[in-house]
């Protein structure tokens, strides 16, 4: 059964969310702070955590950030504000969805579904994991049976992406699997990592893309593109 951590300091809203996710076959924990959520899931790790934005304490997309130095858990936000910018951060920072206040419990119950959907496939290695063989002891990786040269950050990179395959990466997260710190002109800087990465791979099979961009949120590893 797959446990869903609602946070959500509206008690009339969680309640709506507990009836349409219980009636949905999902067991279901109700929170009301950001902290609260931090620690719910380092205690009993929810399959998927539903995060209004604004929240008492800390805001849902600090509490996103907070959690993504330990969990991958998928996020959906829950919004008040109907803002394309919203969306953005919210995506940016690692949500797998955002949906906007007022809702239909049943739309967010379906939306839940999906998610965890998607993300059942995860468990077991792409079908594409062939193409790159992963050696992290020898920080080395092949494609396609060639070792490719590639400089440590560069292996990083590559590793980061080819581990969550379809997962969309910020820069910023990014730049974290670097661990290089967040500073003006990153973006750049991951720009120009993925460009010579690519180049490298297009070396190998030339008509082959298997970094996708993301325009606004980042990059993502694509098998079906490998
Ligand atoms: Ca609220």
């Amino acid at each position: 059964m797959p446990h869903i951590l609602i946070v959500e300091d509206e008690a009339a809203i969680a309640d709506t969310l507990v009836y349409a996710l219980q009636a949905d076959g999902h067991s279901t924990e109700w929170v009301t702070l950001g902290s609260a959520a931090l620690d719910k899931q380092r205690q009993r790790p929810a399959d998927l955590i539903i995060l209004d934005i604004g929240l008492p304490d800390i805001s849902g997309f600090e509490t996103c950030r907070q959690l993504r130095r330990f969990s991958e858990v998928p996020v959906m936000f829950l919004s008040a504000r109907d803002g394309e910018i919203d969306r953005v951060v919210g995506l940016e920072i690692g949500a797998d969805d955002y949906v906007v206040k007022p809702f239909s419990p049943r739309e967010v119950a379906a939306r839940v579904r999906a998610i965890l959907k998607r993300m059942a496939p995860r468990a077991e290695p792409a079908a594409a994991a062939t193409l790159f063989q992963l050696d992290t002891l020898r920080m080395q990786i092949s494609y396609r049976n060639q070792p490719l040269a590639l400089t440590r950050h560069e292996f990083r990179l590559l590793q980061c992406l080819l581990e969550q395959p379809q997962r969309v990466f910020s820069r910023e997260q990014l730049l974290d699997a670097l661990g290089v710190a967040s500073d003006v002109g990153y973006e750049r800087t991951i720009d120009s990592h993925i460009k010579s990465l690519r180049a490298k791979l297009r070396l190998v099979a030339s008509a082959a893309e298997p970094i996708q961009t993301h325009r606004g949120l980042g990059y993502s590893y694509s098998p079906d593109h490998a």
